[in-house]
């Protein structure tokens, strides 16, 4: 473990190298003061009571500690001291589905879709089953799927009989699924595109969806189920720790579509202080991604629990990502298509620990359509700013949202039309996530007053989202958050 001093002292060192060897440069001296987050050991995983009536229970599985501090073993940090290395961008979709579980086209099909598209990264993340092994499908699934014989057409004119294979069996004709193993070797090139083994652990807490995916794995995770969705989640997590230390791999673990079936509250999500990622953006049409009359939406949610976590329970707020969750490959109306959401992540090299690294520093972005050239948080200085990649005649707004210090904390149960409380989210105050600035630059900056408990930019374009997955979405960008640590 490396404390606070440590990490503080990291960074010194970093500057001293910097100046000392005449390597600065204006980038390099950004970097060193952006963000090197991290947090603290995990105490034993034990539950408390919260004393304030009106707060969730916070699970104690994990307190991340509020601090501009180390990074935990084995999360590799920046490597500002070396010239050879600049960090870049990398665009990846961590939630995808194929025939291996509900998809609807061949895993090598998708890939190679991603690939064509000028992805570096993509995550298969089927349903409780890793890519591996031999697995059969039968042709008449492939049809009913698909909606027709052209899949498989497709599929056998992308890669031909040598590649294909079909068997009659039991009176029926099956296709092979190609394991993951078998794509890497085909489509993986090192720095320009890399696959990271994945499933989506699909749980089921009293009948609520609980789907969590848990990218780089080892071996399957299989649900662990629990009394409740925060002690599932938390499970779920504890189990993807333990592979990670085992194995010493990094895994990443997010949760999921918070509102596919109302599953997951703000409070779920705040209380469950283990848990570090979660879906702001997810393409799928059927996640009430804008919640309903009686629950709120994502974007509401991540103010919600990003307060309570910081103001609360002293913990490091939740960082988003966007994902396809891609299920549907052949232009079904109301299919959930790929391209809708990804996520830029800010890496030295294109592999699978540097990734999870830089987005266990919140060095990455949520996207749906708006590109960014830059973003920066200035440590020192308080400044967030970004640099938008403009497309010919769209115009953006960038809105810098957070909750300021003394914001109105009452809170009450939401009740629908006829006065019955609805189950879900309480009603906090228009205080919590309130929009701080709004700029129609292209280089958008805000600088923090110092009452903020966190700010975070939400970039809309003015065009109309090409695919959209909810009627009248725009193109839009999520940033982290930041300005939070103590
Ligand atoms: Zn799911
Ligand atoms: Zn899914």
């Amino acid at each position: 473990m490396t404390g606070d001093k440590q990490g503080f002292d990291r960074l010194g060192e970093i500057y001293k190298m910097m100046w000392t060897k005449t390597i600065c440069s204006p980038l390099l001296v950004l970097l060193a003061g952006l963000v090197v987050w991290g947090w603290g050991d995990p105490p034993a995983a034990t539950r408390v009571a919260n004393e304030k009536q009106d707060l969730p229970e916070v699970t104690e599985g994990i307190r991340p500690k509020l601090t501009n501090s180390a990074l935990p073993e084995g999360i590799p940090a920046h490597d500002a001291t070396t010239q050879s290395v600049t960090p870049r961008w990398y665009r990846g979709n961590l939630h995808t589905h194929s025939f291996w579980s509900d998809g609807d086209d061949f895993p090598e099909m998708i890939v190679r879709w991603y690939t064509d598209q000028g992805y570096h990264f993509l995550a298969l993340t089927d349903h409780n089953i890793l890519s591996r092994g031999e697995k059969w499908i039968s042709l008449d699934t492939v049809e009913k799927r698909s909606g027709g014989p052209e899949c498989m057409e497709k599929y056998q004119t992308a890669f031909g009989g040598d590649w294909v294979q079909i068997r009659e069996s039991q009176g029926a004709t099956q296709v092979l699924l190609c394991p993951l193993d078998r794509i890497r070797e085909r489509f993986e090139k090192e720095g320009e595109f890399l696959l990271i083994e994945a499933e989506e652990i699909s749980d089921s807490v009293n009948g609520k969806p609980l789907h969590m995916n848990a990218s780089n794995l080892e071996q399957l995770l299989r649900p662990t189920g629990g009394a409740s969705v925060r002690e599932a989640i938390d499970s779920n997590l504890r189990a993807a720790a333990e592979q990670a230390e085992r194995t010493g791999r990094q895994i990443l673990v997010h949760l999921n579509h918070p509102n596919f079936g109302w599953a997951v509250t703000a409070e779920d999500l705040a209380a469950v202080t283990r848990n570090r990622f979660f879906e702001v953006y997810n393409g799928h049409p059927g996640v009430n991604h804008n919640g309903d009359a009686n629950r709120p939406s994502i974007e509401r949610m991540w103010d919600i629990i990003n307060t309570l976590r910081i103001d609360k329970f002293n913990v490091l707020p939740l960082f988003g990502l966007a994902v396809d969750d891609s299920h549907s490959y052949h232009g079904k109306p109301g299919g959930s298509h790929p391209g809708r959401g990804w996520v830029c992540v800010r890496a030295d090299e294109l592999n699978a620990e540097q990734l999870i690294g830089a987005m266990h520093r919140g060095d990455f972005y949520a996207s749906s359509g708006v590109e960014l050239k830059t973003l920066q948080f200035d440590t020192e200085n308080k400044v967030l700013q970004l640099e938008i990649v403009p497309a010919p005649g769209v115009t953006y707004q960038t809105q810098f949202i957070g909750t300021r210090k003394g914001y109105d904390e009452t809170t009450k149960s939401k009740e629908d039309a006829e006065g019955k409380p609805v189950p879900g989210t309480r009603v906090y105050s228009a205080e919590i996530g309130e929009v701080l600035a709004t700029s129609a630059e292209l280089q958008p900056t805000y600088q923090l007053k110092g009452d903020e408990l966190y700010v975070r930019a939400v970039i809309t374009a003015s065009c109309d989202h090409p695919d959209p997955s909810f009627s009248g979405q725009k193109p839009q960008a999520w940033t982290q958050p930041v300005g939070w640590e103590k």
